[in-house]
């Protein structure tokens, strides 16, 4: 049912003050919406990894299953999979309490780029970047892990034989990172959610291929802790380009 209390003031100054009060009310109302929507989403998600991890190990208990290596390989992976959606599930909950910290320091962005680049290598797509030195103040691990998620997503919605090309550049005062993929493309109805927590185009398919539905969210956070912005353009069936832009100094007067 509608939980809104509302106030009718009439006219006037009381009539102002009422207005904002049920304003403010139809506010809280829909945070608790959100919340009880994310509780429900988080038990939802944790779920799955865990009744498999329970699964199997009642299987083994029972001399139903071996535990082999292939066994434990499948119960290492749920496990990592859990740690992660607890890794991000924490980082959020930091961002909305206010109390993730950065630890900004100057920088070169092209190295950042390289090291994302380099740890994500695979042999079935080819991932490159295309840099230029970039200098500015940032928080390395958290900038990383921004970048980070955006190259696993490449990654991952990208089949065999695809490109995946990241791209930095500076353009007036503003440091660019592009990451562009040939992969699956998100539609242009989806194209407005893809930030949102725990938002996916496809469940299931993402669900098997072990992201969390957060890593945008997170890294949305994290560029804009940096006084920056991302962005995306996407064509279904083509690709995806997302855009991350920083502050960076004025290129003619490096600090
Ligand atoms: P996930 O862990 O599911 O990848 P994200 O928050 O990182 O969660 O992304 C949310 C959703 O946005 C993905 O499930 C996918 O549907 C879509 N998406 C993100 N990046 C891409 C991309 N490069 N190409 C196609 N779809 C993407």
């Amino acid at each position: 049912g509608d939980r809104t209390a509302r106030v009718d003031g009439g006219a006037g100054e009381i009539g102002e003050l009422a207005k904002s009060f049920n304003a403010m009310s139809e506010k809280l109302a829909e945070t608790e919406r959100q919340r009880q929507a994310m509780v429900s989403d988080v038990a939802h998600e944790l779920r799955t990894p865990l009744g498999n991890i329970t699964g199997w190990l009642e299987a083994t208990q029972d001399g139903l299953a071996e535990p082999d290596p292939h066994l434990i390989g499948m119960l290492l992976e749920e496990s990592l999979l859990l740690q992660r959606l607890v890794d991000d599930l924490h980082d959020l909950a930091q961002a909305d309490a206010g109390t993730l910290r950065l630890h900004p320091e100057p920088i070169a962005l092209d190295d950042v780029v390289d090291q994302v680049v380099n740890a994500q290598q695979n042999r079935e797509i080819l991932l490159r970047a295309e840099t230029t030195p970039v200098h500015i103040s940032a928080d390395p691990v958290r900038l990383r892990q921004a970048l980070g998620n955006l190259v696993a997503n490449a990654v991952r919605y990208t089949p065999p034989g695809g490109e995946v090309v990241v791209k930095l550049f500076q353009a007036d005062d503003r440091a660019v990172i592009e990451v562009a993929d040939t992969g699956t493309g998100i539609a242009p109805e989806d194209l407005p959610h893809v930030f949102d927590r725990f938002w996916r185009a496809d469940k299931s398919r993402s669900r098997r291929t072990g992201g969390s539905g957060l890593g945008l969210a997170i890294t949305r956070h994290l560029v804009e802790a940096h006084g920056g912005s991302v962005s995306v353009r996407s064509t279904l069936g083509q690709g995806s380009t997302f855009r991350i832009s920083l502050p960076a100094g004025d290129p003619a007067d490096p600090c």
